[in-house]
């Protein structure tokens, strides 16, 4: 455990782990992270495929 971490890393961490896989190609990027953003309580997460360029965009929020 690392208390230092923010919530936006751990929701980061939880997203690099899972598969990015692009869903208009299938494209597997196996070096790419979430970009990160947030506005308020919402934190946006978006993954640009570097085969197609489609943009994979997932919204959470931050409880
Ligand atoms: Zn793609």
């Amino acid at each position: 455990m690392n208390r230092s971490r923010s919530p936006f890393d751990r929701l980061r961490q939880k997203f690099d782990r899972s598969e990015l896989r692009c869903r208009a190609c299938g494209h597997v990027d196996s070096d790419g992270t979430w970009r990160v953003t947030s506005s308020g309580s919402r934190v946006r997460y978006q993954h640009i495929c570097p085969a197609c360029d489609a943009i994979d965009t997932r919204e959470m929020r931050l409880e």
